[in-house]
């Protein structure tokens, strides 16, 4: 379970992002994150795995207090959470097989470790991975060939491949048409509760979010305005 305590965050600038965020998230839920721009929300799944530095509170993935860790430990706790990015981040040179099995590495763009040879069991899980997001026919192609919802595919594979406990997500839908959108919030909430696994995805569409998921949260000037099911949301949230 993800726990967000008083979480914080003032930028230099004194924007502050975040005022005091609560948050818990079981096993296995999906909570898209809605509001509007500059509410915190990126900020909000920054903190998370400290891609930004919280300015105060705490937060925790199951016994982890992932703010008190040093950067070795985060570096290994990291891979405990998968990210999938609005724009992707494959290495566009690579193929699809590749960039699936750089989630392995637990970071995006660190490529040349590639040229090591990965473990046949880590090739499977690829395979299988492709198979599921329905990209086995791709495999040797290059990301540069594939279109935007191909690509996002790619993203999810590698995020899987990590074995996260947590998938945080970030406008994963933003440069996509809107059927491909529906294709990939679908694949998305599909794997999480497959895998049964705990995911924040920061959506701007909210008739997106509430065709997919059970919990929304929306958050407004960085508190929360609004907390639970899509069909309780009313039209100032
Ligand atoms: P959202 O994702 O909901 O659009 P953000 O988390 O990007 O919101 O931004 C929340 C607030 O923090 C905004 O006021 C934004 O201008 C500010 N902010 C975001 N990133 C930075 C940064 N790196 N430095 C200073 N202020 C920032
Ligand atoms: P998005 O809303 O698409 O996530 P943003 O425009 O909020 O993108 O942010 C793009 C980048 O600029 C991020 O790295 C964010 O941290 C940074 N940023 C956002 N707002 C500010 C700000 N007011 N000052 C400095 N950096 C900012």
């Amino acid at each position: 379970m993800l726990r967000l305590d008083k979480l914080v965050k003032t930028y230099r600038t004194g924007d502050q992002a975040l005022k005091s965020v609560e948050i818990e998230v079981p096993i296995g839920q999906v909570v898209a994150l809605i509001g509007p721009s500059g509410a915190g929300k990126s900020t909000l799944i920054r903190c998370i795995n400290r891609l930004v530095e919280p300015s105060g509170g705490k937060v925790w993935l199951d016994d982890v207090e992932l703010t008190a860790l040093s950067s070795g430990a985060l570096r290994r706790a990291r891979r405990r959470m998968g990210m999938i990015f609005q724009e992707y981040a494959l290495v566009e040179r690579l193929t699809v097989m590749e960039n699936v099995l750089s989630g392995r590495l637990g970071y995006v763009g660190f490529w040349r470790s590639l040229l090591r040879r990965f473990p046949q069991k880590d090739v499977d899980e690829a395979f299988r991975l492709l198979d599921r997001v329905g990209l086995l026919a791709m495999a040797d192609k290059r990301a540069d060939e594939l279109s935007g919802g191909q690509r996002q595919r790619v993203g999810i594979a590698r995020a899987l491949i990590q074995n996260p406990a947590l998938l945080l997500v970030d406008e994963p839908t933003a440069s996509l048409d809107p059927k491909t959108s529906r294709q990939i919030m679908r694949l998305i909430c599909e794997l999480c509760a497959e895998r049964g696994l705990a995911a924040i995805i920061n959506i701007h569409d909210v008739a997106l979010a509430q065709m997919f998921v059970q919990r929304v949260i929306g958050l407004k000037a960085g508190e929360i305005a609004f907390d639970g099911p899509p069909d309780a949301l009313t039209p100032e949230v």
